[in-house]
């Protein structure tokens, strides 16, 4: 749905209907602060922008569970939650953002049952929990079941319910809507509004804003094997550095050991949970050797690496499709698992290995691979969401300007992300951040006759001016030079192919493990071939409306912005550091980079010390 009329001018913007976007929507609108000026007979006006149809949102597709300390089924604590998330993270996590999302998770989770998450339940009726990579109970003892799931189909829980409560508090949605620019203020100190391409009608609009938060989900199209969905194009992070903003971390992109072979689909760590184990070509279970204690639950980053370790050493094995193709997988076998069990918890893994492999999981072994699948890095933001510079010794916030979930980066996973961290951090700082935002709507609220609209012109002028801007570049997409046309068809370049393109590059450059030089070949392709072939790109249909091949052509110059920061950061960290395995330098380096980098569009990179208030460094050990 389209909203009927837009408004001159919205207390708050919220780009991205997921799990962050829907819960900063609920945040902000259920904070007292709102309340009161409800009472006062002021209504807030709030907009959620989304490319997609929110129920679409790549949240839906998370299988495995939600992290908390909940404790149902055997005694768990909140602190060694926060210890794992450290240790996961490689000791390059916030512990102050880490410490609230543990000890407020469990408050998380029993809000999201309360609001109506179907979560699967104990034989005493209590919300069950499972065991997932990396969560541990007395500080990295033993494994713990601490993934609240609903059998393997969280996210879709998740986000049917946040959606449903948004419907049921009136939230007003622009569906279908492709956001193409963050308009700042002229300093770039204050958000002013953001332009949206409405695919329905194919118009271009200027949409004025007080407050905007960016809730635009993560990047995996970056590489050719992802779990991500086709959305997934890192939009929200070439907005901000278009904008002239940072991006923390953004080297650290999470490749999950289990993808399916071919294809790249997840096949949740749940499958390991509920007892699959990993095999190498002589049968081996091999996570035995390289990570003795939690074996094939040790962190993602851990398993990925070993995975590669055994291709690497020629004991892979080739996908059954295609028998006489590249030895690049390993086998998950899941044939110990109770076929009765599986079918129970775990349908869908079922189901995407009979649809995909067309493979029978409880007798037959699964080729896997690993997949790109999170980014830990994105726009830096303070635990309120508020969306900062840094300048190299302190953070200056941009006012009204906020972000959360995968986009984001409040640095709770560090280099390495732990399963169910990431609906958790989504839930927990999307409903922050839209209680932070209701405080900034309170002080100055469109509706109300006491609004002060001195500061607005300015801001007005400069979203009116981008709109522009971007109008005069669809019509150049769709009409094109004739010339222009006919070369990009003749040589075949199109969105489609050239993000296919990106997706090698990056998979040969970054995938698991880099160095130097693999980062210097992906960048002298990126600027020798891939970005000229994006500028020249026009669509071969003059329609606007409906004409999906105009936001793939924006999708794919984003993926590029963004591969270029991955790329010039990665790059920078010359150490190796959870998912950042330098082949060229392959210790962890405290000295030098116990440090969060920040990139920007000029490809500066600073370093910015770790909050560190109660577990110092020490060895990373599964
Ligand atoms: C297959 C899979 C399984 C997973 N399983 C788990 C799990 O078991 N547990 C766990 O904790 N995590 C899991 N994750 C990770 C987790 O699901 C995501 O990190 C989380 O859901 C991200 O939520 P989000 O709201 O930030 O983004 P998303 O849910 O991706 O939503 C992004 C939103 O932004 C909108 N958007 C993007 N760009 C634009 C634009 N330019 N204009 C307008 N709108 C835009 C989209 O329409 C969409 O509504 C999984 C991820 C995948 C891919």
């Amino acid at each position: 749905m389209s909203p009927k009329r837009l408004e001159d001018m919205y207390d708050a913007v919220i780009i991205g209907a997921g799990a962050a976007g829907l819960s900063a929507a609920l945040g902000l609108l259920r904070s007292p602060e709102i309340t009161d000026l409800q009472e006062q007979g002021v209504e807030p006006k709030i907009l959620v922008v989304s490319k997609l149809q929110p129920l679409r949102s790549h949240t839906g597709s998370a299988e495995g569970g939600i992290a908390a300390s909940l404790g149902n089924i055997e005694s768990d604590d909140w602190h060694w939650h926060y210890y794992d998330t450290i240790k996961g993270g490689d000791w390059l996590v916030d512990q102050d953002a880490a410490k609230l999302l543990a000890e407020y998770a469990p408050e998380t989770v029993i809000n999201l049952e309360r609001q109506g998450v179907a979560f699967s339940r104990t034989e005493d009726g209590h919300i069950a929990q499972r065991r997932f990579g990396g969560h541990t109970r007395d500080f990295g003892g033993e494994p713990v079941k601490r993934a609240a799931y609903a059998a393997d189909r969280i996210g879709h829980q998740i986000l049917h319910t946040l959606w449903q409560q948004c419907v049921a508090q009136g939230v007003e949605f622009a569906e279908e809507w492709y956001v193409t620019d963050l308009v700042l203020s002229e300093e770039g100190t204050k958000a002013a509004g953001i332009v949206a391409f409405d695919t329905h009608s194919g118009k271009i609009q200027a949409i004025h804003a007080r407050n905007v938060l960016i809730a635009t989900g993560g990047a995996g199209r970056l590489f050719h094997t992802t779990s991500n969905s086709w959305d997934l194009t890192g939009d929200g992070m070439a907005l901000a550095l278009t904008a002239g903003l940072q991006l923390e971390d953004i080297e650290f992109v999470q490749f999950h050991p289990t993808g399916l072979a071919h294809t790249g689909i997840l096949l949740s760590e749940a499958a390991r949970a509920e007892g699959g184990i990993l095999r190498n070509a002589d049968g081996e279970a091999f996570m035995e050797r390289y990570a003795p204690e939690h074996k094939d639950l040790a962190a993602r980053d851990v398993v990925s690496r070993s995975i590669m370790a055994e291709i690497d050493a020629g004991r892979g094995v080739a996908d059954p499709k295609d028998p006489n193709g590249p030895k690049d997988c390993v086998w998950l076998d899941m044939t110990g698992i109770d076929p009765e069990r599986m079918k129970q918890v775990l349908p869908q893994v079922v189901e995407t290995i009979e649809q995909y492999a067309n493979l029978d999981p409880t007798k037959d072994l699964v080729p896997i691979k690993p997949t790109a699948h999170y980014t830990m890095g994105g726009l830096p933001i303070t635990t309120d969401g508020e969306v900062y510079r840094w300048d190299g010794e302190h953070r200056s916030v941009v006012d009204g300007l906020f972000a959360a979930g995968e986009c984001s980066c409040v640095s709770v996973h560090g280099a390495n992300r732990l399963g169910g961290n990431s609906l958790l951090d989504a839930c927990l700082f999307g409903t922050r951040a839209g209680r932070a935002l209701a405080d900034h709507i309170a002080h100055n609220p469109v509706d109300s006759p006491m609004s002060d609209d001195s500061l607005d012109d300015d801001l007005i002028a400069a979203v009116d001016q981008a709109a522009h801007a971007r109008t005069d570049e669809l019509n150049t997409l769709l009409q094109g030079s004739d010339d222009a046309a006919s070369s990009a068809a003749e040589d075949d370049v199109n969105a489609y192919a050239l993000m296919s393109q990106l997706g090698s590059v990056m998979e040969r450059a970054l995938a698991v493990r880099c160095s130097a030089e693999t980062i210097a070949t992906a960048r002298e392709q990126l600027e020798e071939t891939i970005t000229p072939a994006a500028e020249s790109l026009v669509a071969h249909d003059k329609t606007a409306a409906f004409n999906q091949e105009v936001t793939a052509i924006w999708e794919t110059r984003h993926l590029i912005e963004l591969a270029e920061a991955v790329l010039t950061a990665s790059d920078a960290r010359q150490e190796s550091r959870g998912s950042m395995r330098r082949l060229d330098f392959p210790e962890r380096d405290d000295e030098h980079f116990l440090a969060h980098s920040m990139v920007d569009r000029s490809n500066a990179v600073t370093f910015k010390p770790v909050v560190i208030t109660d577990y110092p460094p020490k060895k990373r050990e599964y």
